[in-house]
This record gives structure tokens, C-alpha cells and sequence, in this order.
């Protein structure tokens, strides 16, 4: 039987990088068995829809390179793969199950629901839920007469439909991480499978939609260990059991700390996004930020969640994304929580960067210069960033470390030219000008030797001339080696800074 997974989010807001990570684990199996990965997106619940959330997973995915075989924009043959489209389908499945004794219908009103909660927390009695302990007490078709139920139902009145959980039974999972999980039956509760309005929940829809697409493993996660039991007893209520998909349910994502689950606020408290894409809260307009516009690579952010949970049993560190998927398997899934480092996030991100084709990194830089209005050549462009980039690891800071190549100094740092601008090096500066125009090609090898004769003549050792000279050319004590600046700028350029730094900041430091 061929492998068919699904990743099946609800468009409920942005997508946290946990979900990604889901989304990913699944892409990675389906594509190592030559299975098929599906996308379903799960709205059954209309209260918590979130506009553009629906569009937002779907970028976040294609950004990431996790492509779906079928979903609701390239439906396969089991579709439609969005479950408000499915509506009509589930009515035939809830109306089996309550044929054959397993759910029922019921017809209490919120503050009834309430007062029995109540009541059972004050008596102690145990869960205060819907459970085989409380049902003969509320109002529903197991305590109704079969003619009441029609006539409230013909009448229109609003009811859900509950599973009936049976009193005790040792409910059994076979989870692929966690090995056998079983749960005595008596602990859960009559959870609602269908509303009067016509919508399935999210257990009843999930069982069903996973049985019709064929899909043969579940892969989700932690959260949702605790709704695996009623779902096996669906299935056997459904009589699917045969073809009940496999489970494995996905370590969570922790903070760094280690302690609870990842949240958008430990994002924000220590300064790293929580999710792929830049998201705007439609209702407060309240931004979060994302890793890609905050610069990541996808391949880096792929590269980050996929040793979240998920260890290679090896030393390699940097996988592409075929790697992965020759390397995954769920056996090397953990069962504990995986810690999110920042730390290392931002070392995955600086080997990206420096891992790239300088080709591509420079075409990127490019982009980045005609934005400001600067022209540049490629072949500049890669000379720079060759230059400076094991010392980046966002492209935009590739600007930061070689401003100085596009632009002349307009400050000088004050105190790197108090340190280093002496009462003669106004002097030395413009001797030194009038060497290098003399340089004919002015390559890297000729401004060495010209220095070098320079230094001779004038009897001085490197520290005496080249801070003066760095000051000039960058106006701060930092960059690269001046020779490969010099060479970028061009003779003309070189000099004319010369002759700037002399202008402004004269003949002696005070
Ligand atoms: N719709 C559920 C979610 O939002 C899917 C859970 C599952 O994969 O079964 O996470």
C-alpha cells in the first residue's frame, strides 16, 4: 500500500514554526516512501476562521519548498480537500454512528451544561464532564423518548451529537514514537462529533476525511495525543479499524529554556520570530515578525526544524532538503520535547550565508544596491561580498560591512581619529597620494609594493601609516584588507578620499 500523509491545519491564524516542522516531518516521509503528502485545510470550526490565514499556510509552505501532491488549489481524487466543501459528506457517517448506539443526540442548553459542571466540581465526584457518569442525567436521545427526540428535531431546535464513550475499556494506540499508549475509556469524555448546524467537528471530520483520502499515517502532533483514543474508537465504530492509518505523534517544540511549550511571546521576549512569514493580525493590525523577511534562507529555516525533534544519528549538521528526505525516518523521532536554541538558529543562518554560491549571494546584493539607487557591476558586486561576507549573517548586513565601497566617508569616527590621526599624518597622507597616482595598474600586487616602497622612504612601519589611511577610505577602524578596498575603489577614488580626510580633519588630532 502506498504511503499517503496529510498535513491538516486549521486556518485559525499564521502558522507557528511547530506546524511547519508537522507539515515538514510529513513532506519528508511522503517523499522517502514515493508517497503522497496532502494538504487539507480543516475550517469546520467557522467561529475561529481567520482571514488570509488559509492563504498564509500555503505561502509559508511554498516558501519552505514543502510542496503538497494534492490540496484544495491541485485536488487529487479524494477532494474537495477543504472541509467546509465537504460539508454534505459527514451527515451518512453521523447518522451510522447514531443508528448503531455510538452517539447520540443531545439537546441541553449551555446553562444546563454549566450547572452540571458545577455541580459535579462541587461534589468532587470526579471529571465534571460528558461522560457515562453524567449522561442518563442530561437531556438527550438516551434519556428522551424516541418521540420527543423526533419532535425536537422536526421543530428545529438545536442539538449536537455526542459519541458514547464506552464505561471502561482499555483503548489501545500503537504510536509510532511512543510505542503502545493505552488509555482506559472511562477517562474520556461524550466529546460533540456534529452541531444542528450542519458541521461536523473536528474529531468526526478528521476520522472520516483520513479514512476517504486513504491516508495510511497520521503525523501530528504532541497536542494531539489526548484525541488519538477517541479516534481509534471512530474508526471502530465506523468499522474502519482495518484500515485505520498508523499514528505518531510529533515531540513539541519547547522554549529555550526547556521549560513549556514555544510561544509567539518567548519569540518576541528574546528576539527571534516564531513564524515563517510576516503575519498581520487582521483584527488588531498587530505585526509578527517572520524568517524570511528577517533574512533566514528557507533552506536554513527547513534545515533548523528538521533537527527539532528529529535527530540524523550522525555528526552532519547541514542537510538540502534531498538529503532530508534520503535521511528522515521516524525511528529517529524523539519522544521529549525539543529546546529551541536561538543560538543555533543564528548559526544555521551564518553557515547558510556563507555555504551559497557567491554567484547567487551576489545577485541578491545587487538587488539590494538598486534599491538604495546604486549601480554596480556584478563583478564588483561579488569582489565585495567575497570580501565581507564571513562576517554576515543576514544579507542585509552585507550592506553594513561595505557601505564604504559604494559611498565616501561623509564622518570620520572621532575617536579612532583621535587615536590614529597624528599631527603628521596629514603629511604622510598627501605624500602617499602622490605615490599611488603614480601606480599605473593599480592591482592589489602593484598598491603592495607601492606601500611597501613607501613605508621604506619614509622610514615608518605599517601601524604609523595604514590606520590613517583606513580612516580615509572607510572613515572607522573597520573593513577588510585595505589593499582589496583600494583596488575596488580605483586609483581615483582612492586619492580623491586622500585628499578629503586631509581637508577635514587637517593637520593635527587635538
Ligand atoms: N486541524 C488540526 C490542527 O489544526 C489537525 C490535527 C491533526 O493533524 O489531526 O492541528
Amino acid at each position: 500500500m502506498s504511503v499517503r500523509v496529510r498535513f491538516a491545519p486549521s486556518p485559525t491564524g499564521p502558522l507557528h514554526m511547530g506546524g511547519v516542522r508537522t507539515a515538514l516531518y510529513n513532506y519528508l516521509f511522503a517523499r522517502k516512501h514515493q508517497g503522497k503528502f496532502l494538504l487539507r485545510i480543516e475550517d469546520t470550526d467557522q467561529n475561529r476562521f481567520v482571514p488570509g490565514a488559509e492563504e498564509y499556510i500555503m505561502e509559508s509552505l511554498k516558501w519552505c519548498g514543502i510542496q503538497w501532491d494534492e490540496g484544495p488549489d491541485n485536488p487529487g481524487a479524494y477532494g474537495p480537500y477543504r472541509q467546509s466543501d465537504r460539508k454534505v459528506l459527514y451527515k451518512d457517517y453521523i447518522l451510522h454512528l447514531v443508528n448503531s448506539g455510538h452517539a447520540y443526540y443531545a439537546f441541553d442548553t449551555p446553562e444546563e451544561l454549566e450547572a452540571m459542571r458545577e455541580k459535579l466540581s462541587s461534589d468532587k465526584s470526579g471529571n465534571p464532564q460528558y461522560d457515562s457518569n453524567t449522561r442518563l442525567e442530561m437531556k438527550n436521545s438516551l434519556t428522551l423518548s424516541e418521540k420527543e427526540v423526533e419532535e425536537r428535531l422536526a421543530a428545529g431546535e438545536p442539538y449536537v451529537v455526542r459519541v458514547k464513550i464506552p464505561e471502561s475499556e482499555e483503548v489501545v494506540i500503537n504510536d509510532l514514537i511512543r510505542g503502545k499508549v493505552s488509555v482506559d475509556s472511562g477517562l474520556l469524555d461524550d466529546k460533540v462529533l456534529f452541531k444542528s448546524d450542519g458541521m461536523p467537528t473536528y474529531h468526526l471530520a478528521n476520522v472520516v476525511d483520513d479514512h476517504l483520502m486513504h491516508v495510511t499515517h497520521v503525523i501530528r502532533g504532541e497536542e494531539w495525543l489526548p484525541s488519538a483514543p477517541l479516534h481509534v474508537l471512530l474508526y471502530r465504530f465506523l468499522g474502519w479499524e482495518d484500515s485505520m492509518p498508523q499514528f505518531a505523534h510529533l515531540p513539541l517544540l519547547l522554549k529555550p529554556d526547556g521549560h513549556g511549550k514555544l510561544s509567539k511571546r518567548d519569540g518576541d521576549r528574546l528576539g527571534f520570530p516564531v513564524f515563517p512569514l510576516e503575519w498581520k493580525d487582521p483584527e488588531t493590525g498587530d505585526t509578527a515578525k517572520g524568517y524570511r523577511e528577517t533574512g533566514y534562507f528557507p533552506e536554513a529555516f527547513v534545515n533548523i526544524l528538521a533537527l527539532l525533534g528529529w535527530n540524523p544519528g550522525t555528526e552532519q549538521e547541514l542537510f538540502s532538503m534531498d538529503e532530508l528526505i534520503h535521511a528522515f525516518s521516524l525511528d529517529r523521532v524523539g519522544k521529549s520535547g525539543a529546546r529551541f536554541d536561538p543560538e543555533k538558529a543564528s548559526w544555521f543562518k551564518h553557515r547558510y550565508i556563507q555555504e551559497k554560491p557567491l554567484e547567487e549571494i551576489s545577485e541578491l546584493f545587487l538587488v539590494d544596491l538598486q534599491k538604495k539607487g546604486i549601480e554596480a557591476d556584478m563583478k564588483t558586486a561579488k569582489t565585495v561580498v567575497a570580501l565581507v561576507r564571513d562576517r554576515i549573517n543576514f544579507l542585509h548586513e552585507i550592506w553594513d560591512q561595505a557601505d564604504f565601497f559604494f559611498s565616501a566617508p561623509e564622518q570620520y569616527d572621532e575617536k579612532f581619529a583621535k587615536k590614529k590621526w597624528k599631527e603628521e599624518t596629514s603629511g604622510l597622507m598627501l605624500q602617499l597620494s602622490e605615490k599611488l597616482v603614480e601606480i599605473e595598474n593599480f592591482s592589489r600586487e602593484h598598491i603592495e609594493a607601492g606601500l611597501e616602497s613607501f613605508m621604506e622612504e619614509q622610514d615608518i612601519g605599517a601601524g604609523k601609516l595604514m590606520p590613517g589611511l583606513r580612516l580615509a577610505l572607510v572613515g572607522a577602524g573597520r573593513g577588510p584588507d585595505l589593499k582589496e578596498i583600494m583596488v575596488v575603489l580605483g586609483k581615483e577614488e582612492t586619492v580623491r578620499r586622500i585628499s578629503k580626510a586631509v581637508a577635514r580633519l587637517g593637520g593635527a588630532s587635538k
